[in-house]
This record gives C-alpha cells, sequence and structure tokens, in this order.
C-alpha cells in the first residue's frame, strides 16, 4: 500500500464510541492512515453528558463536531437522520475519504452509510447482523444493505448477513472491538472510579434502561414499573441516563423519585473505561441495556433484562434472566443473582478486534473492494 488512506469514522454516542475507540487509536498511530473523526448525536448534548468531551481527551488530531439535534427534538429519528446526511455529506466533500467506518445500528450510522453509497465511497459497518428488538434492528439490516464491507462480530452474524444476500467475501469476522477495551490491564481502579462520579457505596447494581421506540405508549407505565422494582428491591444502584430514543422524557420523569434517596447514584454518562470498572466492580446488571448481554458475561456479572428490547439476543438462563414489565418477576430475579457464580465468557470476541481490522485494511486487495454489490439468492 503506497498512497496514504484517509479513513473517516463516524461516531454519535457514548455507546458507538467505546466500541469504535481502539480501532480510532490504532488507525490514528498508524502511518499508513490518515483519521477523521466526525462527531455528532448525543455526543454533543449536555443532556446526554457533553461525550463530545471524552474523544477531544483522547487526543486525536483530526475531529469535527456537528450538532444533528436541537434541544426538544431530541426524539425525532427521522429528522435526527435528515440533519445527519446533512452534515456529513458536507464533511465528506471536504474530506474525500477512502472509506468510511460506522459502528451498529444508530440512525447516525445510517446518515454516513447513505452518505457514502450514494457517493461511491466505500463503507466499512462494524457489527452488524446482529438481533435485537426496538427500529435498532430494522436500522442495522438496512446499513447492512448499504454498507460495502461487514465487520461482524461472531459465525451467527456473518450468516444472517449472508442471510441478507451479501457476499461472502465481504464478511469479515473480528469480534467486538469493545472487548479489546474490557481485556486491557489499564483499566482505572474502583478508588478512581469512586472519587471521579462521587460514589458512596462498594456493593450495587448498574441500571440502564432505554426507551423502547416501538412501545412507545407503554413507556411511562413501564418506566414506572422499573423504578418501582429498584425502590423495592432495598439495593444500591448507580443508575446511567437513556439514550436519546423515543420515549426517553418518561424514564427520566421516573428517575426524579430517586434525585434524593441515599441508595441511588443518578449519572448522566460515564467515560467507557470508568463505566467498565464500575461493572467489573458491580454485583449486577439491570434494565435493557445491551451491557447486560454484551458485556457482563465478560465479567461473570449476572443480568436482568427487561422487556424484548434485546430480545433474541441470548437465551435465558441463570445468568441472564428475562423479565417482564412486572415489579415482583423483577424484585425475584434481584434477589436470585445472589448466588450466580460463572466463569467468565463471551461470544462476541477474543479481545483481538482491533488487530484482525487492522491486519485486513494492511492488505491490498481489500481497498479494490467494488462499490457494486450483488445480491445472493439462497437456495
Ligand atoms: N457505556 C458507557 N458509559 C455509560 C453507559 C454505557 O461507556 O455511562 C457503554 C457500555 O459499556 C456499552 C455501550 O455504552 O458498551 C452501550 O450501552 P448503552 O446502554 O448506552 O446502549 P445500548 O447498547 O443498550 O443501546
Amino acid at each position: 500500500m503506497t498512497k496514504i488512506k484517509r479513513i473517516a469514522v463516524l461516531t454519535g454516542t457514548r455507546a458507538d464510541y467505546g466500541k469504535l475507540k481502539s480501532i480510532m487509536q490504532a488507525l490514528e498511530t498508524h502511518s499508513n492512515f490518515e483519521l477523521y473523526i466526525f462527531a455528532t448525536g448525543m455526543h454533543m448534548h449536555k443532556e446526554y453528558g457533553f461525550t463530545f468531551m471524552e474523544i477531544v481527551k483522547d487526543g486525536y488530531k483530526n475531529i469535527f463536531s456537528f450538532i444533528n439535534q436541537r434541544h426538544g427534538m431530541g426524539t425525532q429519528m427521522d429528522l435526527i437522520l435528515a440533519n445527519t446526511i446533512n452534515g456529513f455529506s458536507a464533511y465528506i466533500c471536504e474530506i474525500n475519504p477512502d472509506l468510511i467506518i460506522v459502528h451498529g445500528d444508530r440512525v447516525e450510522a445510517l446518515a454516513a452509510t447513505i452518505v457514502g453509497a450514494m457517493n461511491n465511497i466505500l463503507v466499512g459497518h462494524i457489527e452488524g447482523g446482529e438481533i435485537s428488538g426496538t427500529i435498532d434492528e430494522s436500522i442495522r439490516h438496512a446499513i447492512t444493505k448499504l454498507a460495502h464491507i461487514h465487520f461482524v462480530a461472531n459465525e451467527d452474524s456473518q450468516k444472517r448477513i449472508l442471510q441478507l444476500g451479501e457476499t461472502q467475501t465481504r464478511i469479515h469476522i473480528i469480534g467486538s472491538p469493545d472487548i479489546d477495551v474490557m481485556l486491557s490491564p489499564n483499566l482505572p481502579t474502583w478508588e478512581q472510579v469512586k472519587a471521579r462520579y462521587e460514589v458512596p457505596f462498594d456493593d450495587f447494581g448498574v441500571a440502564l434502561f432505554h426507551p423502547v421506540t416501538t412501545s412507545y405508549a407503554n413507556m411511562g407505565k413501564y418506566a414506572k414499573i422499573f423504578v418501582d422494582a429498584l425502590l423495592r428491591s432495598q439495593k444500591n444502584y448507580i443508575v446511567i441516563h437513556p439514550n436519546n430514543d423515543l420515549g426517553r422524557e418518561f424514564i427520566i420523569e421516573e428517575y426524579s423519585r430517586l434525585a434524593e434517596n441515599g441508595k441511588f447514584r443518578l449519572i448522566v454518562s460515564v467515560r467507557f473505561e470508568f463505566f467498565l470498572t464500575m461493572l467489573k466492580c458491580s454485583q449486577f446488571v439491570i434494565g435493557n441495556s445491551s451491557v447486560g448481554i454484551r458485556e457482563a458475561p465478560i465479567f461473570a456479572k449476572p443480568a436482568i433484562d427487561i422487556g424484548d428490547r434485546q430480545r433474541n439476543r441470548y437465551l435465558p438462563d441463570d445468568k441472564i434472566v428475562n423479565c417482564d414489565y412486572d415489579s415482583e418477576q423483577i424484585i425475584a430475579a434481584i434477589n436470585s443473582t445472589k448466588n450466580v457464580n460463572f466463569t467468565p465468557y463471551s461470544d462476541f470476541g477474543k479481545g483481538d478486534s482491533t488487530e484482525k481490522f487492522m491486519k485486513i485494511l494492511a492488505d491490498g486487495n481489500f481497498w479494490d473492494t467494488t462499490l457494486q454489490k450483488h445480491f445472493v439468492d439462497k437456495d
């Protein structure tokens, strides 16, 4: 490879940044690549923790920030999509990248993929082929159909992408890059985390509850049941604010009941590495975040998964328990986590995703990937 390749990476949330971070750092320091970061979405807003500053603190050379939503219109995903297309399209005209990298299933990733596909720029999608609830799943598969290269976590995801008519040669199994960070020896200590986030206790559960867009009409009721169960369980919790999906306001309103209660530490958002240490030192995870499914097993933490936001992503057992929106059931599940002991495991990689990703990009053939895709019929 002779010419330095320009790579534009879009990040729209703390969720995708944690998963892209190790790859971004490898690209930033490699002499064959120039990394251009387009930071947008929840990163840019105080109400979601202004996580843009975490990207800045990580010291990259080229960071562009773009505000794609106004306060009060945070839930209008169609408008966020339109705004992000607008901003990202102008950005790539300036940067003229050889490759665009997106992660996951957020509307911003869809926007960048549309822009790349329609401007004949290669798009690589990380962690497609997974299944879940809410509109996320449709967005994730839509990105797969528009992206040119798929960096997937495991064989199951590869199989689904093939089922969507994609070509085998466009798929690379690399695992989930956040595991690289999870298994790193450089995570902060619990004492550092405790001091930075002013956590007043050492025994606690981590609660993350996001809106389920397709259950918008019931979100107020569901949020109340969740908060009632946390209060009745008599345990300590670090409660992390939800993302900006449709229905967020109901959850925030219910959380106001916890604000003055010493058993709860409410935090808007926690820096990824600090969050990982919190998880590592917790007793269990509760809510409907992917954290319970994807990350908790790696630290051998039991998870209580409520509702269907993570539907089909796992088979419930004593390590990951699924509950309906029912306080009694949730409390019983919390109590059942006490005696759960298991060996850490992951179905999403071994912590070498970045190395695999960089190896694929180092292969000259990668850059000859054709922009024209052909649907592969299954027999
Ligand atoms: N996360 C983080 N800080 C937080 C909460 C979550 O860095 O305060 C990370 C977490 O480790 C996970 C990702 O963000 O990798 C996604 O979690 P979240 O619950 O925000 O979203 P989901 O994936 O369920 O949509």
